[in-house]
């Protein structure tokens, strides 16, 4: 495991970065409560490549309040709800 999925306290340079494909930090968030980091958070990486489905894909980062040990599972709630069949209208080009 790298320092990404094991946490570590983000910085300045961090902040700026390109993260989820947007340039300047701009979703440097954590994935479950949005909130947006700031240099000395301590942020981590939710390893999900290692789970079956690619609907629970994308590593996401969470922040020290939201992370727990139960992380993975609520982050396959979360997506189970976004990909379920009452929004095809979000999905329907997956
Ligand atoms: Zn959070």
């Amino acid at each position: 495991m790298n320092q990404l999925f094991t946490g570590w306290e983000c910085t300045a340079e961090d902040c700026k970065k390109s993260w989820s494909g947007q340039k300047n930090g701009q979703l440097f968030k954590c994935a479950f409560c949005g909130i947006k980091f700031q240099p000395g958070d301590t942020v981590r990486s939710v390893y999900t490549n290692n789970l079956k489905s690619g609907t629970y894909k994308g590593n996401p980062l969470v922040c020290k309040s939201c992370d727990n040990e139960t992380i993975i599972e609520t982050w396959k709630a979360k997506c189970d709800s976004i990909y379920s069949e009452n929004n095809w209208f979000l999905n329907e080009r997956r």
